[in-house]
């Protein structure tokens, strides 16, 4: 049988095509017709570009239906989809475009030379919502194509994350690894061709790419696509949706945007909340303002969703909920041993959301799983009396910021590199609006003429501006401990209040 996640999509569109997957914010609508036949004609583009199954396509476009018609196409094609934040500067793409060797590489018009530049071996096309050169190329072929049979374990998509440590690594995700996940959310959450899902989020990571739009292509709903997450577009546009999803900071400003009320989301069934930590005051807020108890969900790039607050039954602020049927869910403490409710321990993970390994590191992927097949996801958690996860750390040293996960070494190597630093450490501190933000503190050579906005300025050419600490502080040297370790709960004493 042929596994292709397109052709599982396919066969979930709704039968009169002519029905919209996608309602545009200018009143616009585009039916899956149209989004079948762009895919059938980008997959010829991309084959007759060279691309030949299990060849990698890497995209960096700004969000508009035809970026998601080209990962259909990539599907359709048989080929490895690799999504890059449209923040990404000259010294993040080389390094992806050395690691995963697309043989064609999608950008946005003007980029193509400085793209070309960085991967001379790859065919460069672009793509805008106004058109492009591969929407040139795709205009020439047919309206139909025969999607290439996929094995279940065949590569459909390659995400750059840095996992549980600094060096960013491409996880490597199947045809079964999304079909899976995708076909448990659409049920567990309950979605149906009547849905509209408000998406706006981006479209280069899990939680809009997959998460959001499988559940829409699987159940022929429609989604409401927006370029990006403004509050007061959002609160304008949500009466005529039924369902959202978010990172925390889409519901902690839409609580401060006064046009949100409890009449803004008449319409809407479901909120759904992930990517990093919902506060608990966010939780509540929510609920008195709007009435809706926000549903919160724990994922990561590596396995899809793992757990999920129910949809009938209690939602536990505080909690991720239960693990999704199909995914079994381990808390042990070091000496591996499993955690009883109440006792904190590192969260495990097995299933087919489970992603098979990192891009070409065998040995990174061997020691981040365990004997028998848990993968280690880094984050730390316990169980509740209710057998709910509840996420209460990471040993993993990452800061999440509005959603996006920041590592700090590969921060600090950037501002060590910077003449006049002898050294740094880059820390997340509490952000009302990005839950975390990171800030820097440096300690500069004797007489140094650095200053806060010299390396900001000097990190802001080479790595997207999320990554970049929002606070610079200068100190004469760092905090260690008896193992020459930096104390960076010390720093984040020190430094996290400004
Ligand atoms: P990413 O791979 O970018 O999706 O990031 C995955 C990481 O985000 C996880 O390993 C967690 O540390 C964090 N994360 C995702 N969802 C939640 C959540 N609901 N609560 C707390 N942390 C979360």
């Amino acid at each position: 049988m042929n596994a292709n996640l397109y052709s599982l999509f396919e066969s979930h569109f709704p039968e009169e095509r002519e029905q919209p997957f996608a309602l545009l914010p200018g009143g616009g609508a585009v039916p899956y017709e149209d989004l079948a036949a762009a895919s059938a004609r980008i997959a010829h583009a991309l084959v007759a570009a060279g691309c030949r199954p299990g060849d990698r396509v890497a995209a960096q476009t700004d969000k508009h239906w035809q970026a998601l018609a080209l990962y259909l196409a990539s599907l359709r094609a048989g080929l490895v989809y690799l999504p890059l934040n449209t923040g990404y500067q000259k010294g993040e793409l080389s390094y992806f475009f050395g690691d995963a060797e697309p043989r064609v590489i999608v950008c946005r018009p003007g980029a193509e030379d400085a793209i070309a530049a960085l991967a001379p071996s790859a065919a460069v096309l672009t793509s805008s919502a106004e058109g492009g050169s591969l929407q040139d190329a795709a205009g020439g072929h047919d309206a139909a194509f025969e999607t290439v049979a996929r094995a279940p374990d065949d590569l459909a998509a390659i995400l750059y994350t840095s996992g549980t440590t600094g060096r960013s690594k491409g996880a490597m995700l199947t045809h079964r690894n999304l079909a899976s996940n995708a076909l448990t959310l659409v049920e567990e959450w309950g979605f149906t061709r009547g849905d509209v899902l408000l998406h706006a989020l981006p479209i280069y990571h899990v939680h809009g790419l997959f998460v959001a739009t499988h559940c829409v292509l699987l159940s022929g709903s429609r989604m409401l696509w927006l370029p990006k997450f403004d509050a007061a577009e959002v609160a304008r546009l949500l009466p005529h949706a039924t369902a959202m999803m978010g990172v925390p900071t889409f519901y902690t400003r839409l609580l401060t945007e006064p046009s949100f009320t409890r009449e803004s989301c008449r319409n809407v069934r479901l909120f759904v909340s992930g990517s990093a930590p919902l506060l608990a005051e966010t939780f509540a807020e929510f609920r008195e303002r709007t009435g809706h108890t926000l549903l919160e969900r724990y994922g990561m790039t590596e396995t899809g969703m793992n757990t999920s607050n129910p949809l009938d039954g209690a939602r536990l602020g505080g909690t991720v909920g239960p693990p999704l049927p199909g995914v079994s869910i381990r808390i042990v403490a070091e000496d591996g041993a499993p955690c009883p409710p109440g006792g904190v321990g590192a969260i495990e993970v097995k299933g087919p959301n489970v992603f098979p390994g990192y891009w070409r590191l065998p040995e990174k992927t061997r020691e981040e799983f365990t004997a028998d097949g848990y993968f280690r996801t880094g984050d730390m958690g316990c169980w509740t009396p209710e057998r709910y996860v509840q996420i209460v750390g990471r040993a993993k040293d990452l800061i999440i910021t509005g959603g996006l996960n920041v590592y700090p070494k590969e921060i600090e190597e950037r501002i060590d590199a910077i003449p006049g630093v002898v050294e740094s450490a880059v820390i997340g501190v509490p952000d009302a609006d990005f839950g975390e933000a990171a800030v820097a503190v440096v300690v500069g050579k004797p007489g140094h003429a650095l200053t806060e906005a010299a390396v900001i300025a000097a990190l802001k050419a080479e790595i997207a501006s999320f990554k970049v600490p929002k606070r610079v502080h200068f100190v004469a040297d760092l905090p260690r401990n008896a193992m020459g370790k930096v104390q960076k709960n010390l720093l984040r004493a020190e430094h996290g209040g400004g």
